[in-house]
């Protein structure tokens, strides 16, 4: 149960002052359900993301949708899932996130357009030796 204290409250990072409640941030993974259950009672101007009892009610029905479905409760990231969506971004020269698989397959797609490994550095915003380990071994010889 979250329960408003009124007391400083330490969420992740953030320390918000006594007077302000604090939840989660709008990082967390429900906070655009919790904002929304919020909405429809609050302002959004008068939160930071929602109230302690839109937080519980998004919490609580994203628990209650994981037992009735079966999902597993711990989910462990796949290090080889490759966002196709994050690479086409990197490879229009934009600065998102990548993980290591995503940061290569946008090396090779950079590669297969013709780009040179200095060419597809500036475009990834990323070393030229960070641009050369990614490379996989198979196109080492055609990289140069
Ligand atoms: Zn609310």
């Amino acid at each position: 149960m979250i329960a408003e204290t009124g007391v400083s409250v330490g969420v992740g990072h953030l320390t918000h002052p006594s007077s302000v409640f604090a939840y989660f941030d709008a990082g967390h993974v429900l906070a655009g359900v919790a904002a929304r259950h919020c909405d429809e009672h609050r302002p959004s101007s008068s939160r930071m993301v929602a109230c302690g009892a839109c937080w519980e009610r998004a919490i609580r029905d994203d628990e209650r949708f994981a037992v009735e479905c079966g999902l597993p409760r711990e989910i462990t990231p796949d290090p080889d899932y490759v966002d196709e969506i994050a690479v086409e971004q990197a490879c229009r020269g934009e600065r998102v996130e990548l993980t290591y698989a995503e940061f290569s397959a946008a090396v090779v797609r950079l590669h297969w357009q013709g780009l040179t490994p200095s060419a597809i550095s500036k475009r990834l915003h990323a070393s030229f030796l960070a641009v050369l380990a990614a490379f996989p071994a198979e196109l080492i010889g055609a990289a140069a």
